[in-house]
């Protein structure tokens, strides 16, 4: 998987994603600087990078929080 560590101080995220949060595959609490926001589409139960899906998609079920190694295995894996 290429580089999915992100450094959000560096991007503006809008104030709800600026909370520390829990990791959604291993509930593991992570700093909201260091989250990895996975778009989920349940259409066939993948995750992806945001900015991947479209944010009209009717599948997209929005953002949820990973940590960055479960981010890469719920990209490589999903989760359910
Ligand atoms: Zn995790």
């Amino acid at each position: 998987m290429a580089n999915t560590v992100v450094d959000n101080s560096e991007i503006a995220l809008p104030s709800w994603q600026r909370r520390d949060d829990y990791c959604e595959r291993c509930g593991e609490l992570i700093k909201w600087d260091r989250i990895v926001w996975l778009d989920y589409r349940t259409s066939d139960n993948t995750y992806h990078i945001n900015g991947v899906m479209q944010w009209n998609d009717p599948d997209n079920q929005g953002a949820f929080p990973f940590g960055a190694k479960c981010a890469e295995r719920a990209i490589r894996d999903g989760v359910n």
